[in-house]
């Protein structure tokens, strides 16, 4: 049995400095952050922009050279950085995939933005291609 995806919830695209490519992203395609966050934990700083009927894209930065995001930047340059799809239930996707192969970046799902839930899948699963799972948090 596949895992049930709810939506894309945003693309998150890798870049060198926050403020200046949300200024881009602001002048050019008129982009409104929501908020800029910090997460010192992992090492990110985030920007998250909404569009009408479209997934949020969320700029990524690093807060420091050891950040999996500055290794990223360092070999691959700003660009898009990882597709994330909501789930009902995190814990059961993960456990789900992982019966079948699939191999993650962590040991199991953690604390992610806004009080959710996420764990990304490692992209030597999927083509290359670096997927976040996400469970919103429950009100
Ligand atoms: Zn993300």
């Amino acid at each position: 049995m596949s895992i049930k995806i709810e939506k894309m919830d945003h693309i998150g695209i890798a870049v060198n400095n926050l403020e200046e490519r949300l200024a881009l992203w602001e002048t050019l395609l008129g982009a409104k952050a929501e908020r800029i966050e910090e997460l010192p934990e992992r090492g990110v700083k985030l920007a998250h922009l909404k569009f009408p009927h479209s997934p949020t894209v969320e700029l990524v930065s690093p807060l420091n050279d050891q950040a999996a995001v500055a290794k990223f930047l360092a070999e691959r340059g700003e660009g898009i950085h990882h597709f994330c799809f909501e789930v009902e239930n995190i814990e059961s996707a993960f456990e789900e995939l992982k019966k079948k192969g699939v191999q993650f970046v962590q040991d199991r799902p953690y604390q992610g933005a806004g009080g959710s839930r996420i764990v990304f899948i490692h992209p030597c699963s999927l083509g290359g291609v670096l997927i976040e799972l996400k469970e919103e948090k429950k009100s």
